[in-house]
C-alpha cells in the first residue's frame, strides 16, 4: 500500500505529464493507481482490490503473475533480453513462428513479428498492396471492409476502421478512402441474410479491379461495437475474393487464442485468409507483440517483385522476452484446458447477464465465448459506471452504449458472478 500523500502526488504528476488513451490532456476522469496484479485481481495503491473483467484490453487470458509465464520471462531475461532481428535470429522467435504456423488455419506459412497490433495491420496492408504492385497491378490499391470494424490507431489501419468510430470526418484528406459495405447482420447464430450475401458479393465483383484486399475482423467486431455475426459471411468473402483475385485479410488481434470459443474465429467458418493478424493475447498480456502471417503465394509474389523485399523492420522486432512469454502462453493453450474454461465462462456470463434483459434501457444482451455484452439505448456515463463498478470490487471500462466484459479464462465462477451482477446493476444507474 502507498500512503495517501504519495498517491496524491503520483496522481498530480500523472495529470501534469501522462497522456492516457483516447482522452484529452489531462484525463477527464482521473485514472486509478495500480500497484500489483495477481490472478484476476488488480491491487490499487490505496489497498482496494478489483476483479479485472477486461483482461487488460483482452490480453491477459491466463491472469496476472501466472507462474508459467513469470518463469518463462525470468528464464529468458537471464539469457538475453533483446538483440536486433536484422541478420540475427534466435530460438524463441523461431519456435514462436513455427507454433503460430501450426496453430493457425491451413496455408499460412510465413510469419512477420511486429511490436503491436496496429503495426501488424500496417504490415498486412503493406503485404497486400506490395503483392499487387509486384505483379504489375498498380491499380489494386484499395481496401474493402464492412462498417463497425476496428483495426488499430495508426493511419492505414484507421482508414479501415468504422468511418464514424474512426473519426474519418476529422481525417478527411489525410486517410486513404476505402470501400465500405454495411455492418454484417447481428448475431452469431442468426440465419444468413441472403440480401447481405448479395451485397458482399456485388461489392467485391464491382470493385475487383481496384481492390487489393478485403479486410475484416472475423465473427466478432471488437472495439468498433462488440458485435457478433454469422461465420457464414466469412465463407462468402473467401469464395468471392478467390474468384475475383482479391486478397483476404482476417484481423484476429481481438479474437485469436480462444476468446470466441474456437482457437481462431476463422475456425468457426472453416476458412483460411491470405493474411492473418494476431496480437493482444499472443503474450498472455505480458508484453507487446503481434504477428502478421501470410501464405506462400503472398510471400512469393512480394519476393519476386521489382523491389523484392518487404521494407519493414521494427527496432524491437522478434523481441526474445516477448517471444519467450508468447511461447509459454501458447504451451498453456496447447494443454487444451482453455476450451472447457471458455465454455464455463460463456455459461456463467449467459446466466449472470440474463437478468439484464429486464432492465429498462438495456436493448441487447449478448454472449459469445468469453465475451459478455450489455448494450444500452443511451451512452454510458463513464464516471458513474466506474464508481458503481469499483465500489463493488470490479474493473471494467464501458464505452459508448456498451458495458462489456472479456475476463481472463481462469476467472472463477464466484468472480464471474461478481462481475455480471455489477454489470447488471451498473446498467440500472449509468
Ligand atoms: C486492439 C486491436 C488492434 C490494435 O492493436 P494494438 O496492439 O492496440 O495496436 C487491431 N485490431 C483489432 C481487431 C484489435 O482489437
Amino acid at each position: 500500500m502507498t500512503s495517501e500523500p504519495a498517491i496524491r502526488e503520483l496522481l498530480r504528476l500523472d495529470a501534469a505529464h501522462v497522456w492516457h488513451p483516447y482522452g484529452p490532456m489531462p484525463a477527464t476522469v482521473p485514472p486509478l493507481l495500480v500497484e500489483e496484479a495477481s490472478g484476476v485481481r488488480l491491487r490499487l495503491a490505496d489497498g482496494r482490490e478489483l476483479v479485472d473483467g477486461m483482461s487488460s484490453w483482452w490480453a491477459a487470458i491466463h491472469g496476472y503473475r501466472n507462474p508459467v509465464l513469470d518463469a518463462a520471462l525470468a528464464e529468458q531475461a537471464s539469457r538475453m533480453s533483446h538483440v536486433m532481428f536484422g541478420g540475427l535470429t534466435h530460438e524463441p522467435a523461431i519456435r514462436l513462428a513455427t507454433t503460430l504456423v501450426d496453430l493457425t488455419p491451413e496455408g499460412l506459412e510465413h510469419v512477420f513479428l511486429c511490436d503491436s497490433g496496429s503495426v501488424s495491420v500496417e504490415v498486412a496492408l503493406k503485404m497486400c498492396l506490395q503483392y499487387w504492385r509486384s505483379l504489375g497491378r498498380r491499380d489494386k490499391v484499395r481496401m474493402l471492409t464492412w462498417r463497425g470494424g476496428y483495426h488499430g490507431d495508426t493511419f492505414h489501419p484507421m482508414s479501415v476502421c468504422d468511418p464514424e468510430g474512426g473519426m474519418h470526418a476529422l481525417w478527411r484528406g489525410v486517410l486513404p478512402e476505402q470501400l465500405f459495405v454495411p455492418t454484417p447482420p447481428s448475431g452469431f447464430g442468426t440465419p444468413v441474410d441472403e440480401s447481405y450475401v448479395d451485397t458482399l458479393v456485388r461489392a467485391v465483383e464491382e470493385h475487383a479491379d481496384e481492390l487489393a484486399a478485403v479486410v475484416v475482423e472475423p465473427v466478432v467486431q471488437g472495439a468498433g461495437g462488440m458485435r457478433f455475426h454469422n461465420p457464414a459471411y466469412l465463407r462468402v468473402l473467401r469464395e468471392v475474393t478467390r474468384e475475383h483475385d482479391v486478397l483476404l485479410v482476417f484481423d484476429e488481434i481481438a479474437t485469436g487464442f480462444g476468446r470466441t470459443g474456437a482457437l481462431f474465429a476463422a475456425d468457426h467458418a472453416g476458412v483460411a485468409p491470405d493474411v492473418l493478424c494476431v496480437g493482444k493475447a499472443l503474450t498472455g498480456g505480458y508484453l507487446t507483440m503481434a504477428a502478421t502471417l501470410c501464405t506462400r503465394r503472398v510471400a512469393d509474389g512480394i519476393s519476386r517483385g521489382e523491389v523484392p523485399v518487404l521494407a519493414h523492420g521494427p527496432t524491437f522486432m522478434g523481441n526474445p522476452l516477448a517471444a519467450a512469454v508468447a511461447n509459454a502462453s501458447l504451451d498453456l493453450l496447447s494443454e487444451g484446458t482453455w476450451r472447457d474454461e471458455v465454455r464455463r465462462v460463456e455459461r456463467k456470463l449467459r446466466e449472470g447477464l440474463a437478468p439484464a434483459a429486464a432492465v429498462p434501457g438495456v436493448v441487447d444482451v449478448r454472449v459469445l465465448g468469453a465475451i459478455g455484452v450489455l448494450q444500452l439505448d443511451h451512452a454510458v456515463d463513464l464516471a458513474v459506471a466506474t464508481e458503481e463498478l469499483t465500489s463493488r470490487g470490479v474493473w471494467l471500462r464501458p464505452f459508448r452504449d456498451l458495458i462489456y466484459t472479456m475476463p481472463p479464462y481462469i476467472t472463477s465462477d464466484a468472480d464471474l458472478e461478481l462481475v455480471t451482477e455489477a454489470m447488471v446493476d451498473t446498467a440500472k444507474v449509468a
